[in-house]
């Protein structure tokens, strides 16, 4: 068992009856539960080479900031359509209910940037492969995508097998 799934709180019945949601903020919310999710995801890009950390709008940027300041790389927020000021490239994905659409500055990407991408959680995998085929798009290679947690029975990985995923905890 990681460290860190002391942390974790699972909720029955949130947001919907018969769902677990896995709670994070318990984790962040102890300064050695931060501490721990932090070095333990930032430990599964050892030896990696890469230019950048993206982070998910927003619970990708509760780990994905602290992980590129740690590392000393620059931090890149992937956002909810209409909030990102500058130019925007943006990507639709489908949710359970609809659609959502997530954007990045176009200007952040560069061809040839080598980024790895952050989320607190994968469970169908849909909203970090939109994010990938985003950057993709825009000419960045997706070296790595790094969660903190992982719900096996969604089978995001099966979604997400052109890339290297690494995750600290799964759930069956
Ligand atoms: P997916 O696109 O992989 O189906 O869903 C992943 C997204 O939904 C992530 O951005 C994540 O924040 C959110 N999410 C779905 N279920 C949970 C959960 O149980 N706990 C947390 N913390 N986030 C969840």
């Amino acid at each position: 068992m990681s460290k860190i799934e002391p942390y974790i709180t699972s909720i029955p019945d949130f947001p919907e009856p018969g769902v677990i949601f896995r709670d994070i903020t318990t984790a962040i919310g102890s300064a050695d539960g931060l501490q721990l999710s932090v070095d333990e995801m930032a430990a599964l890009l050892e030896g990696e080479p890469f230019d950048v950390v993206a982070g998910l709008e927003s619970r990708g940027f509760l780990f994905g900031m602290p992980i590129a300041y740690k590392l000393h790389k620059p931090f890149i927020p992937i956002r909810k359509e209409g909030k990102l000021p500058r130019e925007t490239v943006g990507a639709t994905y489908s949710l359970e209910y609809g659609t959502a659409t997530i954007e990045v500055h176009k200007d952040d990407i560069k061809p040839g940037m080598r980024v790895v991408l952050i989320d607190d959680l994968i469970a169908t995998g849909g909203t970090l492969e939109a994010a990938a085929h985003l950057l993709e798009q825009l000419g960045a290679k997706v070296v790595k995508i790094v969660c903190l947690l992982e719900l096996k029975g969604l089978h995001g990985r099966d979604r997400l097998k052109d890339y290297p995923l690494a995750t600290v905890v799964s759930y069956d």
